[in-house]
């Protein structure tokens, strides 16, 4: 039987690939076979270090998707480097922590470019090489944030609410062409994003009361979704938004 989950000859686009849940999904992804583009602002040598370990082909890209010449520069370079995109994984994010009163235009503006018009337009730009083929993976990464209205972090809840109806949009569009678009929405994970929420102790104690798994989420976690969205195994699976949250939302 041909296995559900192999992604030999795959390639992989993960952007924010340098740290944190880009960087645990795109190990998992090679550790299935697919050959990786690591996007970020910073190197992303030590995730190539370990895709390579793993047998696979690693290229980092150093580039700032909060631009469109930087969404256009990944498309030109992943498609210079193999010649075809198979998978997107929409995933480099910011936040910006302020009170509404005081939120800053700026903060608004910088955070909903990344998380949600980078999201959109790379994936346009993807689609139309997946097209060709008739065949493509696009998965984003969404939030608990995109059900509810978190606390002082309005930008990020405006953004991450876009990223879930973005995937139903484009998975609208386009499961006639052969592309899956969906989201992995993680619950509370251990990265630099949560750096300082996990320093307020009284936050921090009120998320760990409502985490049914009794623990917050590590990189390796989303491993398991991605490559299922990865893969042959969710052909038929388009435009859901898959928590991975260690049951917070069912609590
Ligand atoms: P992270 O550790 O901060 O990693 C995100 C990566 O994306 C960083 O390397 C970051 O670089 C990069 N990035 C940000 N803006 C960029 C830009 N303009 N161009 C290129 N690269 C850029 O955060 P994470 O927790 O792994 O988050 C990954 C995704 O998961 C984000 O979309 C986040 O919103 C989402 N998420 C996280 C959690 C959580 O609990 N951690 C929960 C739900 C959803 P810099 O370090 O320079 O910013």
């Amino acid at each position: 039987m041909t296995d559900l989950f192999d992604l030999s000859g795959r390639v992989a686009v993960v952007t924010g690939g340098a740290t944190g849940l880009g960087a645990g999904m795109a190990i998992g992804l090679a550790g299935a076979g697919a050959d990786l583009v690591l996007v970020d602002r910073k190197e992303s040598e030590e995730t190539a270090r370990s895709v390579r370990q793993l047998g696979r082909k690693a290229v980092p890209l150093v580039v700032d998707l909060s631009t469109m010449a930087g969404v256009n520069a990944v498309v030109a370079e992943a498609l210079k480097s193999f010649g075809k995109i198979d998978i997107l994984i929409n995933n480099a994010g910011i936040i910006r922590r302020v009170p509404a009163l005081d939120f800053p235009e700026r903060d608004w503006d910088d955070v909903m470019a990344v998380n949600a018009k980078t999201v959109f337009f790379l994936s346009q730009a993807v689609a139309r090489d997946m097209m060709s083929r008739r065949k493509g993976k696009i998965i984003n990464i969404a939030s608990l944030l995109s059900f509810t209205g978190g606390i002082t972090v309005p930008s990020y809840s405006a953004s991450k609410g876009a990223v879930a109806q973005i995937t139903k949009a484009l998975a609208n569009e386009w499961a006639q062409h052969g592309i899956n678009v969906n989201a992995i929405a993680p619950g509370y994970m251990v990265t630099n994003n949560t750096e300082n929420l996990r320093k307020d102790p009284e936050r921090t104690r009120s998320i760990d009361e409502r985490i049914p798994a009794g623990r917050w989420g590590y990189p390796e976690d989303l491993q398991g979704a991605a490559i299922f969205l990865a893969s042959k195994a969710s052909d038929y699976v388009h435009g859901h938004v898959l928590l991975v949250d260690g049951g917070w939302m069912a609590r």
